[in-house]
């Protein structure tokens, strides 16, 4: 297949390997969801690769940590002018490994492109502290070292901007990264690859190491030793797994886990905005975010309205292969994906909801499915308790605040929630009452390179982007002084 690239050269299959570019005699298939096609072969590499990209990220370190900031600004930089540069060919790249609208998925370069240069600018920010000492002999040195070498698991959904929220800062902070990318996406990866090696990455400082063993791959980046930091995206239940993993070392970790977001309309709402902020918490990227609404809660008085707008909203949407113009929602990523929205959606009927729009497949085949709007939404269906990851708003009536912010936090996650109001003492009490790392407050669109990402409870440890998200990537080490 063809994706018509201004620069094929960015289409690249090999790994990337402490900075050479590796084949290993294995490859792995890379299937465009909206045809069925397979768009390449890539390197399949095995643990014992890892473990050579490790070695060489911990030779590298030593070097790349004795830079100047400044230097490691530059490249940084240089990186994410070349992202932007080449934001049509990477969009192309990513719109055929994982089916999201060609604009969506340029918006993706973008927004992943801003991580790198909003931390190669925080990198040059690291500042120590000085501490008036506890003795009248004594001084108090905090320095803020960069952890080591970085390991990093991410998911499919966002293939570029996962990992460039977390190599941003590693690199930024004088770490060297060994990241492994989703198998059904690693083209967008390896692309962002080319463009460091282009940029002046110095060798071993990052590896992208594709292969489609996970758990062996996964088990390398946690057990071994000179791995300082596992930072992962993905779901909870995978999360848990390399957490344990990471016990026996006691690495420092980031968990960007699974989300369970609750919408709220409050009865003072501006319900045209509610709408339009539903539509993007909702169906961007097919429903597939794990910051997307996942359980829409609207106050009874005005449930009617708003159901019936959001479904006319949704009727709108146009389902297609996300390289055609005027396309805005692609196909699920798999089959497994389809099967388990079609589930959600038939165990919801069983019990008594009602479909406005949607609710089947697209007649479009593959893993296509129709934008969906349900209500009649009770506790007890699987819509409300696990995350659906579809295009699906399954919409629940409450009466009361209290009520609202009970069932909202009936959750064991706690990543994103969303609400809309505008009486301002109830927009800080619920903004309050709302156990979630991130608030939508009539919006539903809430990430950016300068504000933190991440979540409480079940949904994950640390945060991205932000002058918090660095932190993440440094020690702290005190000198006591005597003089
Ligand atoms: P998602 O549902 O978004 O795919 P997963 O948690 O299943 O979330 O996967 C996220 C990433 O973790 C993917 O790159 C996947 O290949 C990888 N992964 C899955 N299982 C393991 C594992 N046991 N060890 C390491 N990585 C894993």
């Amino acid at each position: 297949m063809s994706l018509n690239l201004s620069d094929s050269s960015l289409l690249e299959t090999r790994a990337f390997l402490g900075g050479e570019w590796t084949e290993t005699g294995k490859t792995f298939p890379v299937v465009n969801p909206a045809t069925g096609e397979t768009i390449a072969e890539v390197a399949d590499l095995s643990a014992d690769d890892v473990r050579k990209a490790i070695d060489l990220a911990y030779e590298a370190q030593k070097a790349w940590r004795a830079r100047t900031a400044k230097d490691r600004c530059a490249i940084l930089l240089k990186w994410n002018d070349l992202m932007l540069e080449h934001q049509e060919d990477l969009g192309k790249i990513l719109t055929a490994e994982m089916g999201k609208p060609l604009a969506e998925a340029k918006g993706e370069i973008a927004y992943g492109a801003s991580y790198i240069q909003w931390f190669a600018e925080e990198g040059r920010r690291i500042y120590g502290d000085v501490i008036p000492g506890h003795q009248e002999d004594k001084r108090i040195v905090v320095l803020k070292q960069p952890v080591g070498v970085v390991g990093s698991i991410t998911p499919w959904n966002f293939p570029n901007a996962m990992i460039a929220r977390k190599v941003a800062p590693a690199l930024a902070a004088g770490c060297t990264f060994v990241g492994r990318p989703a198998e059904k996406t690693p083209l967008s990866a390896l692309a962002m690859a080319v463009l460091a090696e282009r940029a002046g990455v110095p060798k071993g400082v990052l590896s992208i190491v594709t292969g489609s063993d996970s758990k062996g791959i996964g088990q390398e980046l946690c057990g071994n030793p000179k791995v300082r930091k596992l930072t992962f995206t993905g779901s909870t239940e995978v999360g848990r797994i390399l957490m344990k993993q990471c016990a026996h070392d006691i690495k420092k970790l980031s968990l960007e886990l699974g989300g369970n977001a609750p919408f709220l309309v409050f009865d003072d709402a501006d319900i045209d905005k509610a709408v339009e902020g539903a539509m993007i918490a909702k169906y961007r990227n097919s429903g597939q975010t794990c910051v997307c609404a996942n359980r829409i809660y609207v106050q009874s008085s005005v449930a009617e309205e708003f159901a019936q707008k959001l479904a006319e909203a949704a009727k709108k949407l146009q389902v297609g292969d996300g390289m055609k113009d005027g396309t805005t929602i692609g196909p699920l990523v798999d089959e497994a994906a389809l099967k388990k929205v079609e589930e959600h959606v038939s165990d919801a009927v069983s019990k008594g909801a009602k479909v406005l729009v949607g609710g089947e497949r697209s007649e479009l085949g593959h893993t296509f499915y129709q934008p969906t709007v349900m209500t009649g939404v009770k506790e007890g269906m699987k819509v409300l308790t696990d995350e659906t990851f579809g295009p699906v708003a399954p919409i629940i009536t409450f009466e009361t605040e209290e009520e609202a912010i009970r069932l909202a936090n009936n959750t064991e996650f706690g990543l994103a929630a969303y609400f809309f109001a505008r009486d301002l003492s109830r927009v800080w009490r619920v903004a309050e009452e709302i156990e979630s790392g991130m608030v939508g407050i009539n919006t539903g669109l809430i990430s950016a390179a300068e504000a933190p990402f991440g979540g409480i409870k079940a949904s994950g440890l640390g945060r991205e982007g932000s002058k918090y998200g660095i932190e993440d990537f440094l020690e702290i080490k005190y000198l006591c002084m005597s003089v």
